[in-house]
């Protein structure tokens, strides 16, 4: 079992699994939004356990599509936590446990900023490679 909450401890959360993938978003919304390393989470493992009432989720316009969640009381971003789809991203930040998994891609270099550097052998792709 891996253990996750935010900063104040309203949201609490664990995964029965290891999660599928972890990597690394370079791109300025990730970054802004406190969460550019990020784990994919099967949503069958991941259970829920106290917050969904403090879980505020936030939606850009469009053209973007893209869903991000926080905690209310204390900001920590939850990534997509509670989506609905098969598997979903949640900020590393937020474990209290060692996900087992590492790095394993970089994406959006050519966002990156020049006080970042990169310390890993993790494969980096300027864009998105999909
Ligand atoms: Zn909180
Ligand atoms: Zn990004």
């Amino acid at each position: 079992m891996i253990q996750g909450s935010c900063c104040c401890g309203a949201v609490k959360f664990e995964l029965n699994t290891v999660p599928d993938m972890m990597g690394t978003c370079h791109c300025s919304r990730c970054r802004k939004l406190g969460s550019s390393t990020i784990l994919f989470v099967k949503k069958e493992s991941f259970n829920l356990l106290q917050g969904k009432e403090f879980i505020q989720t936030y939606k850009p316009e469009p053209p973007f599509s893209y869903v991000r969640t926080f905690c209310k009381k204390c900001g920590t971003a939850l990534g997509e936590i509670g989506s609905e789809s098969a598997s979903f991203p949640i900020p590393v930040n937020c474990l209290d446990d060692d996900p087992v998994l590492r790095n394993q891609f970089h994406v959006f270099v050519s966002s990156k900023p020049a006080w970042y550097e990169i310390e890993d052998a993790a494969p980096q792709y300027q864009e998105n490679p999909n």
